[in-house]
């Protein structure tokens, strides 16, 4: 049986993907590798591939997916790296960084995602990822220092903790700015120094916790 999935696939490469500058091989093969359509909810999955983003359970969302190739691509991945990511939410992102990683770490602060999110990592065989319930604001700082940290939710700043677990070398990436809009940030750490660039006007749901939004 063809896999009818692999094609819709192939046509958010090409539509969606490449003529926005998606151009990392890694992350083009990621992304036309994870099932995304497993990640949403049953009656939605016609729409899993469309150029936006489609809510998940407890009023959060899943990105669309071009955010979620960018933002793997800004972060240069070779396959050697331990990655941290905050706002595991369904899943998608964790998925697509464990293609392209050794290693994942995602947190979450709702529990009926992370058990949903665990689910289908098992189901997919995706067994280089771990994740955790707690407020992900804070790092995971036992498994520390990481190469690569992503937040997938937006903040009003980037939580120091995050800082201080990125390796040297490391990149760290997250929306942060008010609750309706932030800009994607993009942090190098060399040495003792951090470099920020500033890259796309995103909108994600809140990050809510020490370091985050009250609520
Ligand atoms: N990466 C996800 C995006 C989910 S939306 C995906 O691919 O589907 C952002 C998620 O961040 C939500 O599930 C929300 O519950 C979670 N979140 C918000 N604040 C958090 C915090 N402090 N720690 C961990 N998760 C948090």
């Amino acid at each position: 049986m063809t896999d009818v999935y692999a094609t819709i696939r192939e046509r958010m490469i090409r539509e969606q993907l490449l003529p926005r500058g998606i151009d990392n091989e890694y992350t083009l093969q990621a992304m036309r590798e994870v099932p995304r359509h497993l990640f949403v909810d049953d009656a939605m999955r016609g729409r899993a591939y469309g150029d936006y983003p489609l809510p998940i359970a407890a009023g959060q969302t899943i990105s669309q997916p071009f955010i979620v190739a960018y933002m793997t691509q800004a972060l240069n991945l070779t396959g050697t790296e331990k990655v941290l990511e905050i706002g595991t939410g369904s899943g998608y992102q964790a998925a697509v960084l464990s293609r392209i990683c050794e290693k994942v770490y995602t947190v979450e602060r709702i529990h009926s995602l992370l058990a949903s999110a665990r689910r289908i990592f098992d189901q997919l065989r995706y067994y280089n990822i771990v994740a955790k319930l707690d407020d992900g604001t804070l790092g995971w700082p036992e498994n520390g220092p990481y190469d690569a940290i992503v937040v997938t939710a937006g903040g009003p700043i980037i939580p120091a903790p995050l800082i201080g677990q990125l390796a040297d070398g490391g990149r760290l990436i997250m929306p942060v700015g008010d609750q309706e809009l932030q800009r994607l940030q993009l942090v190098t750490r060399r040495g003792g120094e951090t470099g920020i660039d500033f890259l796309e006007s995103v909108r994600f749901v809140n990050l809510i916790g020490a370091f985050g939004w009250d609520n």
